[in-house]
Parts: C-alpha cells; structure tokens; sequence
C-alpha cells in the first residue's frame, strides 16, 4: 500500500493562542514493500508526521493518501479508523501499554475488539510469538514477569495481530542497551523481509537507517527536504550538514575501504560493530 503526503501542514492547537506550526508543505511518497526510515533533528516534525501515517492525525492542509483512503482536513474519524487497520505503529517504550493479565490475552485483545472470533485470535496470538522468537510458555505467563527485551516483543505481537500492511516504528529501541537494540532491529528487518511489511521507521540513529532501510526521508523545521536512498543522502554530506545531520561512522568507514580497494559496493554493507 502507497503512502504518499501531498502538500501536508499540521497545526497543534489551530486557531488558538497556543497554535504552533509543526509540519509545513511535506510532500513525499512512501513506495509499497520499502522500509523507509525518517529521520531530522529533534522538533523538526518525524512525530507528527508519523502520526498522519496511521490516521492518528489528519492535515490541517493538503492530501495524505493511504493507499486507495485519502485524508484530508475534512476527513471524519470513521475513515481516520479503518486506516488504523492497515497501519500498525509501535511507539516508544511499547511494553508501556500491556496490561492484561496473561502475554495470550494481551496479544488478544485488539483483534477480538475489532470483531475477529476468539479462536482465530487465539490462533494469531500463537503464530506471532513464535515468529517473535519467544518461547510458547511465554503465552500463559504474566506479562510483567517476562524481561524488557520480552516485553517488547509482545507489545510488537500485539500491533501486529491486526495483520497490518503497514508497520511504523517510533524509535523502537529506545531504552535498550545495544545488543537489545540489534535484536530489535534485525526482527524488523525479518519481518519487512519474510511479511513483505512497508516499514517506516522514525529515528535518531543515522547508523540503523543506513543499515536497514532501502529509503530515506529528511525533515527539517516541519518540512521533508531531502528523499532517497542511503547511497544518495549520505554523498550529500554538505546538505546533511545544514540541516545539522551526519554521515555515520560506518558509511565512512565504507567509503574509505572502498577508495583503498578500488571495489564499489552496491549498497551500504553492514559492519557488524556499528
Ligand atoms: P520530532 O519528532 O522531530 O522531534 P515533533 O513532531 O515532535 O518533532 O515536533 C515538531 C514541532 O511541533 C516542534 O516544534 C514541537 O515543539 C511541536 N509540537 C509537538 N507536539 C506538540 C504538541 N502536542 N503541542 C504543541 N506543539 C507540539
């Protein structure tokens, strides 16, 4: 499913004392199977935009378009709901939201809320844990007894069981020492791969979105100013300057390996120590 925003402003708390400009004529597309990651300094508009993907928000001007569904100022919340369908997001700190008193019914509770029967739910709850990597006994225990990386997971499961086609991450590792984080990350990159999932991804680290993402986006004070692959934004290292960016370490490091072996990869490989 294309995503693709068109002209796109936001306005927090419009036509009041408090207004405040958050996102301003983003234009930008989404293609269908990529993993996009958004990434600009911190207030330069990644939350808020994340949340027009998933019908969380609507434009205070222009046209987002969610594969056939196109919101605009005027959409009303039933059209808002059914894109919450397609799109699943997990936001920061997931683990947050559980609350039921078994991990089976926790992951449960969504699609049984949007009208799926009992044991399809059930059914889903079991496939996902496994596609999780968590043990099966994980299903009847506590959700507050299991570790944080655990806990993650099965807040992960829970967005997933709406069997969306669409997954965005708001800075899914956050709080998690590095080997937690390259856990996460590569179970998303496996489940882009082998659930042909769009994944969006917003975050902070350069490294991850050179490292798993086909695609990126540049925002900037509310704006999207750059959009390409990892090859082409980070050979624009002046442009990433200005808009107080870097080039990470091991795209460097590539670059210098390149120049010495006379070799040209075809993407940006992966070195296992970033
Ligand atoms: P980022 O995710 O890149 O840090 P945000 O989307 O959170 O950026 O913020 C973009 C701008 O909108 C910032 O100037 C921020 O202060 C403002 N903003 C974010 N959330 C709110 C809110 N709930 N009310 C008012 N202003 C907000």
């Amino acid at each position: 499913m294309d995503i693709s925003l068109q002209q796109v402003g936001y306005l927090y708390a419009k036509d009041s004392p408090f207004e405040k400009r958050a996102l301003q004529d983003v234009t930008a597309t989404i293609p269908s199977g990529s993993y996009t990651s958004i990434i600009g300094h911190t207030g330069s508009g990644k939350s808020t935009l994340l949340l027009h993907l998933n019908g969380l928000l609507k434009p205070s001007e222009g046209i987002v378009q969610i594969g056939d569904t196109m919101i605009t100022a005027q959409t009303k919340g039933k059209k808002m709901k059914e894109v919450r369908n397609h799109v699943g997001i997990v936001f920061q700190f997931p683990e947050h939201q559980l609350f039921e008193e078994t991990v089976e019914k926790d992951i449960m509770f969504g699609p049984i809320n949007f009208g799926v029967p009992k044991e399809e739910a059930r059914a889903r709850a079991h496939e996902l844990v496994k596609l999780l990597g968590l043990p099966d006994d994980v299903l009847q225990k506590s959700p507050f007894e299991l570790s944080g990386g655990q806990m993650r997971r099965v807040a992960i499961a829970g967005v997933l069981a709406f069997k969306p086609s669409v997954l965005v991450l708001d800075e899914p590792t956050a709080g998690l020492d590095p080997k937690g984080r390259k856990e996460i990350m590569e179970l998303f990159h496996h489940l882009h791969k082998t659930e042909s999932l769009t994944t969006i991804l917003v975050t902070h680290s350069m490294e991850d979105a050179a490292r798993y993402s086909d695609r990126i986006l540049v925002m900037h004070e509310g704006t999207a100013v750059m959009e390409g692959t990892p090859e082409e934004i980070y050979s624009l290292e002046d442009q990433l300057h200005s808009f107080r960016l870097s080039v990470p370490r091991s795209v460097r490091f590539q670059r210098q390996i390149e120049k010495m072996s006379g070799q040209r990869f075809d993407r940006i490989a992966l070195t296992e120590d970033t």
